[in-house]
């Protein structure tokens, strides 16, 4: 095919056209994957989608049905597991239980002969900042240790890929959020290519250079985290990554910048991304922060879109900002999060308010983006 001549050149990760059967059942659809060299790259989706099984394959554990796999311009699509430059981090970090901390580390380069295996083991166990640590069995060490621990017997490879497979899982919540720190950082100064698979959206938005959003064996969108964010282009993405607001509505005209909707009789503009024809029905999409909640006739965003006659349904107060709910003349309850800046004016279950945001923060969604 025409997608076949570039294998050898390429030094990251390649997935082409990588499908995946289990009898009747496709677990992976034509997959296409690019993680260049040197990438912290994170593969998100729900339960089921395809992440684990993707990430097998990767790692040898699985034989794709078709479709190749090629590593730093290598084709190993049927290499055995262990002829891979690949080392996987589980969830379960299966340490050797009756071996110490500097055991566990130093035991692949042992099994190798390799020399300096005092100066590696002694420098991996800094970087994970375990070196006081280095005589403890596992058991002595809480669950973001012997993760760390799990992460420098893989790191100590030097794999080409290390694959990171819900890493973290086990760990609650306020130590993930540290160790999410801690990855990026040791990601960073070993310069490795990591993928790592979640369905975790701020964990792959807080570590990842790039993230795949995947969705039933497919992806559906690639990109930086930020880029997704701004410019989803399914609802299934839309919604995933943080909240949308998702407004049915009919393109009226289409300019160069903006493009004209009719929102339930009220015409708002969004971003031109797409052809979008005239007429063409589709979701108007706002994320809940970037609405604006005001006074009746007060215009917060001039000149934004301003969609006045909603009523305030629900009030949460969640400390940095406050959570409406926020009914439309159309019957439909939209979000709204509102920064507590001390300053925003806070309003109460009933009242009468005027929604807005700017044109440039909305974006359009085709119907026809979720037919799949
Ligand atoms: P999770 O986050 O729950 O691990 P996942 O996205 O990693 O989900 P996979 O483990 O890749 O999903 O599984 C994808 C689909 O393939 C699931 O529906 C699963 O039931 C199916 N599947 C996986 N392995 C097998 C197998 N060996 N035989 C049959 N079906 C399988």
């Amino acid at each position: 095919g025409p997608r076949d001549g570039d294998h050898a050149s390429y030094e990251g990760l390649r997935l082409r056209a990588v499908t995946k059967e289990f009898a009747t059942f496709t677990a992976v659809r034509e997959l296409d994957l690019d993680v260049p060299r040197g990438s912290f790259f994170a593969l998100l989706g729900p339960s089921g989608c395809g992440k684990t099984t993707t990430l097998r394959m990767v790692a040898g554990l699985e034989t794709p049905t078709s479709g190749s796999i090629t590593l730093a311009g290598a084709d190993i699509t049927h290499a055995k597991p262990y002829r891979r430059p690949v080392n996987t981090v589980f969830q379960s970090y299966a340490l050797f239980p009756h071996l110490d901390i500097y055991e566990n580390v130093a035991f692949g380069l042992r099994r190798r002969r390799t020399k300096d295996v005092d100066t590696q083991v002694r420098d991996m166990l800094d970087l994970v900042e375990l070196g006081s640590q280095a005589r403890k069995k596992p058991v002595q060490l809480s669950g973001g240790q012997q993760q760390r621990v799990a992460l420098a017997r893989a790191l100590i490879n030097k794999p080409e890929v290390l694959l990171l497979d819900e890493p973290l899982g086990a760990l609650d919540l306020k130590l993930r959020r540290g160790m999410q720190i801690e990855l990026k950082r040791i990601q960073t100064e070993v310069g490795l290519t990591f993928v790592h698979v979640t369905h975790d959206q701020e964990e792959a938005m807080t570590m990842a250079d790039t993230v795949a959003v995947m969705n039933a064996g497919v992806i559906e969108q690639m990109g930086a985290p930020a880029q997704l964010y701004e410019n989803p282009r399914s609802t299934f993405v839309a919604n995933f990554l943080g909240q949308s607001n998702l407004i049915e509505g009919s393109v009226v005209r289409r300019d160069a910048d903006l493009t004209t909707v009719d929102m339930h009789g009220i015409a708002v503009s969004v971003p031109t991304a797409r052809t979008h024809t005239d007429g063409e029905r589709g979701w108007i999409g706002i994320r809940p922060e970037k609405v604006l909640v005001g006074e009746p006739g007060e215009s917060l965003d001039a000149p934004g879109n301003t969609i006045p006659g909603g009523v305030v349904t629900d009030v949460s107060f969640v400390g940095v900002s406050t959570q409406y709910l926020v009914r439309m003349p159309w019957g439909q309850e939209l979000q709204v999060f509102s920064q507590n800046t001390g300053r925003s004016r806070l309003f109460a279950t009933g009242e009468q308010v005027e929604l807005s945001w700017r044109p440039e923060y909305a974006f359009l969604l085709d119907f026809s983006q979720d037919a799949s």
